[in-house]
């Protein structure tokens, strides 16, 4: 039987944060489905359909990855497509207790559901979304936080 696990997040924007732990992901299992949340973020830099194609176009290369969008509960969407393992990043012991509530509450609405923690590569511990969107906004230095092609995108839509 082939191993499979869901690695869900809003991913906007998906930082190489984000790619380190899909890379790692990917060695792991046979498939990972990359899962773009829906209503994920309340005033989004990019829509779901922006998010989902910019990860496909930077996931290319790997071929055991594939990328989707989902709506609702995760726990409901993961019976749906019959995937049990879900990973999630941790940078830090400050990510712990919020993702702890996750699994947890995740394990409560799914009992045959695992939570699967992965570290990212030390150089991107201090990397987050809201990090990149804050130094951006303020017209700082965003270069090796996103994938070149995000960025690419950023600025082509915000400006340089
Ligand atoms: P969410 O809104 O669900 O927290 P994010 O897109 O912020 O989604 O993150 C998705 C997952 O990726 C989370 O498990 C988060 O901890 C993890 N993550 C985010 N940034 C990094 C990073 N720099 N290194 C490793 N994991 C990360």
């Amino acid at each position: 039987m082939k191993s499979i696990a869901i690695y869900p997040g809003t991913f906007d924007p998906f930082t190489n944060g984000h790619l380190d732990i899909v890379k790692r992901a990917a060695a792991i299992f046979d498939k990972v489905v990359v899962a773009v949340l829906i209503n994920g973020a309340k005033k989004p830099i990019f829509s779901v359909e922006e998010r989902v194609s910019q990860l496909k176009e930077c996931l290319k290369p790997f071929a055991n990855v594939e990328v989707e969008s989902f709506d609702g509960l995760l726990a409901d969407y993961m019976t749906k497509r019959n995937i049990n393992v879900a990973i999630r990043g941790l940078r830090a012991v400050s990510d712990l207790e919020y993702e702890f509530q996750i699994a947890h509450t995740n394990r409560m609405l799914k009992k045959d559901m695992e939570t699967v923690f992965l570290m990212p590569s030390a150089k991107y511990t201090y990397l987050t979304s809201t990090i990149v969107r804050e130094v951006y906004s303020h017209g700082g230095r965003i270069k090796d936080m996103l994938p070149e092609n995000v960025e690419r995108e950023l600025i082509r839509v915000y400006g340089g």
